[in-house]
């Protein structure tokens, strides 16, 4: 087993990724840090969430940055605004240590874009931003991507389906001119970041892929039970009475039905609180922050509002309806069993969908057994 050291890290960094509990490599770090800590390189890393792969990218972007110059020199664009601002955090943490002053910044849409100009005013080497924000700042002339030799895409098949492909393209072109470097993270290689390899990157840039069998993490028990639209409810119930304090996210297809089951929930005395794409920032930030800090103990969430979103210790995940996207499965799961722990992810499934569960199992190559909760 290798160490950090081994890799390259920095001391003042191992010791700051000590303190949040990183101390041994995961997969993709001990794969992707040695190339990208030792050459100037484009590279393509084929990685889901919950394998390590912020720091994967993280620790050797950090480990360039001139603070000597004022400039901006890495742009880490990703998909939604939780996850621009978990990146901005846990990078931010890794520079606990380190001496001299490493400044970043994260920009999102749904705040205000003035406040975050006055922030980009200030000394800025690492920008985290959604695409969307990116661009109207780079418009305004509000942020000068000029210097920026480094752009790492997370998350890129999440960005395309998220209809950032002309974003991206233009933020790609804006920075063509610098000899920039980009390090691709995707979970999945769609015709489309194909596309964006081929127009921008080296043709041999090295690739890392992590599981390609199974791209679910294994400390995952799949499970499912046979139910009816009318009992849902209450079998949720069930389900969270038995397990007393654990936490967990439950998933629903549809805004609307997120809302109404922490309606529901609520009203039988659970400390439950919805999450899903029309709720004002604000409100999403509040509920994400209690989630965080445990005075929420479970959240109801929509696919989109929750992609990504890295909340330690969860228990359990339960899918209210099973999702049409597979891909999605492997996302909903994959919030439960991080870091080595393990969980639950169960299924309520309707007599007529258990084919679907059977397809799941086959793409995934993964086993659910059927519980009576
Ligand atoms: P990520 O895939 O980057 O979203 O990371 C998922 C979670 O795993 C985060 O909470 C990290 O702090 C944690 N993590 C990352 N690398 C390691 C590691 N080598 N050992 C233990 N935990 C890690």
């Amino acid at each position: 087993m290798s160490t950090f050291s081994a890799l390259g890290i920095r001391e003042d960094y191992i010791k700051s990724i000590k303190e949040i509990g990183i101390s041994t490599p995961s997969e993709i770090q001990e794969k992707a840090i040695p190339i990208l800590l030792n050459a100037k390189t484009d590279f393509i890393g084929l990685a889901q969430t919950g394998t390590g792969k912020t720091a994967a990218f993280g620790l050797p972007v950090l480990h360039q940055i001139d603070t000597e110059s004022n400039h901006i020199q890495a742009l880490i664009l990703s998909p939604t605004r939780e996850l621009v601002q978990q990146i901005k955090k846990q990078l931010f943490k890794f520079t606990k240590y380190v001496d001299e002053k490493i400044f970043l910044e994260a920009v999102f849409g749904g705040e205000k874009i003035d406040r975050q100009i006055k922030n980009l005013k200030r000394t800025t080497h690492v920008v985290v931003a959604t695409p969307g924000r990116l661009i109207d700042l780079i418009e305004r002339g509000d942020v000068d991507i000029s210097h920026v030799t480094t752009v790492i895409l997370d998350e890129a098949d999440e960005m395309l389906s998220m209809g950032f492909k002309q974003d991206l393209n233009r933020i790609l072109k804006f920075t063509t001119k610098n000899d920039r470097n980009i390090w691709l993270f995707s979970a999945t290689m769609p015709e489309e970041i194909k596309k964006i390899v081929k127009t921008y990157m080296e043709p041999n840039a090295p690739r890392v892929e992590i599981n390609p069998k199974s791209l679910v993490n294994e400390n995952i028990r799949h499970q499912f039970v046979r139910t009816t639209i009318k009992e849902k409810t209450g079998l949720i119930t069930t389900f969270l009475e038995k397990r007393g304090r654990q936490r967990g996210i439950i998933f629903c297809r549809t805004k609307a039905g997120a809302q109404n089951l922490a309606v529901q929930l609520i009203e039988e005395g659970f400390s439950a609180a919805a999450l899903e794409g029309d709720m004002q920032q604000k409100e999403r930030d509040k509920v994400m922050r209690a989630f965080k800090n445990e005075s929420l103990q479970y959240l109801i969430s929509t696919d989109v509002a929750a992609r990504g979103i890295d909340v330690r210790g969860l228990e359990f995940v339960i899918h209210h309806q099973l999702p049409e996207q597979t891909e999605y499965y492997t996302h909903r799961s994959g919030r439960t069993a991080r870091a080595g722990k393990t969980g639950i992810s169960l299924a309520l499934v309707l007599p007529y969908e258990i084919e679907r569960v059977h397809e799941i199992q086959k793409e995934l190559n993964i086993h659910f057994t059927e519980v009576d909760v």
